[in-house]
């Protein structure tokens, strides 16, 4: 039966975890850019699911994928095979320009797959003495939530009393190549890094980081390994956010929108002779590459390709930016982005952003703050012009008044 948003969120806040502070809005429904409460209220969806949702919620094709694969088969875990694991590798390979793929579910798991590629990799290529290898990571950096990966997070708020923490990574500040060289010992296997830290309040890197980073990690043979699980899948203007930069990563690690919306669908992908260290027996996931989820990845796949929503992202990423800055709010700070991956930073008068998220919530437009100061606008890639004019008329009403 249906109940009142009032009711949903009292009955998860009984019997749920409290790891989630939510805006208070219940989404029963959605379509495309706009999502609706219990009681009919409609909102703008302006954080996507981090990103998750780029192809716009219940995407037609991605729908029509998916009730087409219910009807043969949905799992078949890689004890055997299954006609569509293949196609959708090739498909995922061909956008990125890597060679092979391994199949995962959630982001976190995309990540320790590609650190336990790197590290066999540190071992048995590039001969490092077993279990003395290192790997290079940033400051701010958000890559998950499984013990390893906090382990090298700097936010306590993530790692505080889940010690101990996995060995083997060190710290260096983002944006910093100087930082990078210095940090490199002859036990370095690979740098872990976002081209833009996504949580940290899309912080986005120098022109040109990324391609010296590329420079200094193949002059000294070490992996780069790309974490665009959040930046990935046209968000930031191109398919990939290295794509900006003109290089190529060792390690590209994927997830969020490679399942349409749907369901977790992620990926670790490299070249083939990095990814021949991984042998039968040493990695794996039941669900990873299970069919439905293979049928999702392809459908959202071709739904970038086909809406070419990387160019829709560059250009209605700009017109949202430059709209945001004619605001001109004494409230903001710095206005920042890359696609339709935008952040307002506000002043530290401003008070803390919460406060903010929910009256933009109360006018109807969703959004989260990410650390206390900051709020990220990452839509559905498929917005139109007009709806980013209305989400620019609801932050001016609470920006300006
Ligand atoms: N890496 C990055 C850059 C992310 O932004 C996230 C999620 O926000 C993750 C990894 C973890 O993904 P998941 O929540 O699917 O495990």
């Amino acid at each position: 039966k249906m109940l009142s948003s009032k009711a949903y969120m009292d009955i998860e806040a009984k019997y749920g975890a409290k790891n989630y502070k939510p805006i208070p809005v219940v989404i029963k429904r959605a379509k495309g850019v706009w999502v609706w409460d219990p009681e009919g209220k409609k909102y703008l969806d302006c954080l996507s699911a981090y990103s998750a949702v780029n192809q716009g919620h219940l995407h037609p094709k991605i729908i029509k994928a998916v009730k087409k694969q219910m009807k043969s088969v949905t799992l078949t875990s890689r004890a055997f095979y299954n006609d569509r694991l293949g196609s959708f590798l090739q498909k995922l390979c061909d956008v990125s320009g890597m060679e092979v793929a391994l199949p995962m579910n959630t982001g976190a798991e995309a990540v320790e797959t590609g650190i336990k590629i790197a590290r066999r990799w540190g071992y048995r290529i590039k001969k490092v003495p077993v279990n003395q290898g290192e790997i290079i990571t940033c400051n701010d950096n958000f890559h998950g939530r499984t013990t390893t990966i906090v382990g090298f997070s700097t936010d306590p708020g993530a790692n505080e009393d889940f010690g101990p923490f996995t060995p083997g990574f060190v710290n260096i500040p983002f944006n910093n190549t100087n930082a990078l060289e210095k940090a490199i010992t002859p036990n370095t296997i690979a740098f872990l890094v976002e081209p833009i830290q996504g949580e940290a309040g899309v912080i986005i890197p120098d022109a040109g980081y990324l391609k010296k980073v590329r420079e200094i990690c193949t002059k000294h043979n070490i992996l780069l390994i790309t974490d665009e699980i959040q930046t990935g899948f046209c968000r930031t203007g191109k398919m990939f956010c290295f794509m900006h930069d003109d290089i190529k990563p060792d390690i590209l690690l994927v997830g969020k929108a490679l399942g349409g919306g749907v369901m977790p669908v992620s990926a670790a992908l490299s070249s083939k002779a990095v990814m021949d260290v991984i042998t039968p027996g040493s990695h794996g996931s039941t669900f990873g590459g299970n069919p439905l989820a293979c049928a999702v990845g392809e459908a959202s796949l071709d739904v970038l390709i086909d809406e070419a929503l990387a160019e829709r992202s560059e250009k209605l990423g700009k017109y949202f930016l430059e709209g945001i800055k004619e605001i001109n709010s004494p409230l903001f700070k710095e206005i920042r982005g890359k696609g339709l991956f935008i952040a307002i930073q506000l002043t530290d008068e401003a008070g803390k952003a919460r406060k903010y998220t929910e009256q933009l919530k109360e006018l109807g437009l969703l959004a989260k703050e990410t650390h206390e100061h900051t709020i990220r606008l990452a839509p559905p890639l498929i917005i139109k012009e007009s709806e980013i004019d209305w989400a620019l008329s609801i932050l001016k009403q609470v920006f300006i008044g």
